[in-house]
């Protein structure tokens, strides 16, 4: 049997604006295996967040198929879906935002179980309060409100929200960049130790590299709407083949020191805007050692290393 959990194919994403058309997704591949954790990298505004949630059935694709063990989700009616739903969920960046402020931890935890009919009322007691210790609250605490927590707390009850119903395949949504320095490690641990207990599959999406270095398996890097580099461990962060995922690692603390790389490639300009139709390589205008066919032809990912890619016209592929 197969042990590619998700695969996602041709994925795009478009919105009207006032100023033209926006891509916010350009055309997504990749796969997510069982049990592995694929990191999704890149600036604010690449379209990170959007594949997230396409693929969590929160955004309807305009093109493209999104499949969980074989079975397509896309096009699905909202009642064949039904099914598949609780078997993705996602964790939010912002614990704050995310809950509902005028329920209870319990009510909170418990909705999931009821809008899926999972239980009877005690049953879905004994889960909730299973649920809390296992994400590490005291299940006293369940007839709390969230403004009753620490920002860090409040991120632990969205991890407890996400797994109520068990899913194979978690989406990390920024799940530590709006929580205190001193508390993300705590949560990264927590999601670690929650996918070997329950053998979780996360797409942990980041705009932070050193934020995923320890917990990734594998990292795709996104830029303007498209994946531009996908490598596993062994040679992504040894031997990352495309300009700008080298501009993304040198403004990343080297382990343990907090200090930036020494070769400090600086990450200049801002991303050229999504809107309109575009041609040639998304990154040149920011990029060292763009030539001749960078303005003109667009760089498709080629193979850089065993199970690593990148959209460079100078891998030779
Ligand atoms: Fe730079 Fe050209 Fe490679 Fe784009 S294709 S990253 S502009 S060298």
């Amino acid at each position: 049997m197969s042990d590619i959990l998700l695969q996602v194919k041709g994925l795009r994403k478009a919105f009207k604006t006032g100023a033209g058309t926006l891509t916010a997704v350009d055309g997504a591949d990749l796969t997510i295996r069982k049990g592995e954790t694929l990191a999704l990298a890149g600036e604010s505004g690449c379209g990170k967040s959007t594949l997230g949630r396409m693929i969590a059935n929160l955004t309807p694709p305009d093109e493209g198929s999104v499949t969980l063990q074989g079975t397509e989700l896309v096009g699905l009616s909202r009642r064949a879906l039904r099914p598949w739903r609780p078997r993705i969920q996602m964790i939010f960046q912002d614990p704050f935002s995310s809950l509902n402020p005028r329920a209870t931890v319990a009510r909170i935890l418990e909705e999931p179980l009821i809008v899926h009919r999972r239980g009877n009322a005690a049953e879905r007691r004994l889960e909730v309060a299973r649920m809390m210790e296992r994400v590490g609250l005291r299940p006293e605490a369940a007839t709390r409100y969230p403004h009753e927590f620490s920002g860090g707390q409040r991120q632990r009850i969205g991890i407890a929200r996400a797994l109520m119903l068990r899913p194979e395949l978690v989406i990390c949504d920024e799940p530590v960049s709006a929580l205190d320095v001193s508390v993300r490690a705590q949560i990264l641990n927590l999601l670690g130790d929650l996918q070997q207990e329950m053998g979780l599959s996360y797409l942990f999406i980041s705009h932070d590299l050193s934020v995923v270095q320890h917990l990734a398996d594998r990292v795709a890097v996104m830029y303007l709407g498209k994946i531009v580099e996908l490598g596993g461990r062994d040679s992504f962060w040894s031997e990352p083949a495309h300009p700008y995922t080298h501009a993304l690692m040198s403004a990343r603390p080297l382990p343990g020191t907090g200090q930036r790389l020494r070769d400090k490639q600086i990450l200049e300009g801002e991303m050229p805007s999504p809107i309109g139709p575009r041609q040639g390589c998304d990154f040149r205008a920011r990029c060292r050692h763009a030539f001749g066919p960078c303005a003109a032809i667009t760089p498709e990912l080629r193979r850089a290393a065993a199970g690593h890619e990148a959209a460079c016209h100078l891998v030779p592929g």
